[in-house]
């Protein structure tokens, strides 16, 4: 489980995030929606570490990431599998290489076991036999899932992922959503999706967090969205094209 309490960001002037309170649950999926420069990103980097917030606390399982010091952070960060929003593959590097980055930096384990693990993940995510090829020969949907097998690489507790879906056709689309939620309950994961696909909401929405003028501005599941009277939902809704 990851709770954040009133986390706070400005970049100079321009305070991103005023405020922000939520608890994303273990084995489901957790949506970050908002319009473009809602602060999204911002919001997933804070949780990540990857931004420090100006106030306000993240928890992994009850322990107070924010205030730890880098050493400390290093057995959580483990357990974190990232998908960044350009997917941020190593283009000199083959799929396969690019996920035993990620071994190598974590584990211990031998040559084999890494190219094993490589394997297992690129079969996961339906690209057994791509190990060769660089991300330069790969169709978008394609980085994407090696942006995802590489993120499960270290079988994680905590996965994120930021804008899975844009630049992706819409049955592509669904197919990533559906590995993300299948992954999900695999790893009993907690999993963070940044987006602004309204398929994906529908989809895998179990519990979305709307952010709007850096606060929270509704959260629920999707089955409630299309019963709330929220304004400024609404209007993000009828304006995202499905
Ligand atoms: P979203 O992901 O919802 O589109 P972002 O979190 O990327 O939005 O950005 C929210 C706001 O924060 C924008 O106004 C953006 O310009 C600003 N911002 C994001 N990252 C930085 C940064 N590293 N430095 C300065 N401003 C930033
Ligand atoms: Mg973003």
């Amino acid at each position: 489980m990851i709770e954040i309490t009133n986390i706070h960001k400005s970049f100079g002037d321009n305070l991103v995030l005023d405020g922000i309170d939520a608890t994303f649950e273990p084995g489901k999926v957790s949506l970050i929606i908002g319009g473009s420069g809602s602060g999204k990103s911002t919001l997933l980097k804070c949780i990540v570490g990857l931004h420090q917030p100006n106030e306000g606390k993240v928890f992994f399982d009850g322990q107070e990431f924010t205030r730890m010091d880098f050493e400390e952070k290093v057995p959580i960060r483990k357990e974190i599998g990232m998908l960044f929003q350009n997917s941020a593959l190593f283009d000199s590097m083959t799929v396969e290489q690019n996920l035993i980055f990620t071994l190598d930096m974590f584990t211990e384990m031998s040559k084999s076991e890494k190219i094993d693990r490589a394997n297992f993940c690129l079969e996961r995510v339906n690209l057994a036999g791509k190990n060769k090829l660089f991300p330069s020969e790969l169709s978008g949907g394609m980085k994407k899932r090696v942006g995802i097998a590489r993120a499960i690489a270290m079988s994680p507790k905590y996965l994120f992922c930021d804008e899975p879906n844009s630049g992706l056709d819409p049955a592509t689309s669904i197919l990533i959503d559906e590995l993300i939620q299948d992954l999900t309950e695999e790893y009993n994961s907690t999993t963070i999706v940044v987006t602004h696909d309204m398929n994906s909401v529908m989809g895998i929405g179990a519990y979305i967090l709307f952010l709007f003028k850096g606060q929270k501005y509704w959260e629920g599941s999707n089955q409630d969205m299309l019963k709330s009277d929220n304004k400024e939902l609404n209007e993000f809704v009828f304006a995202s094209p499905l």
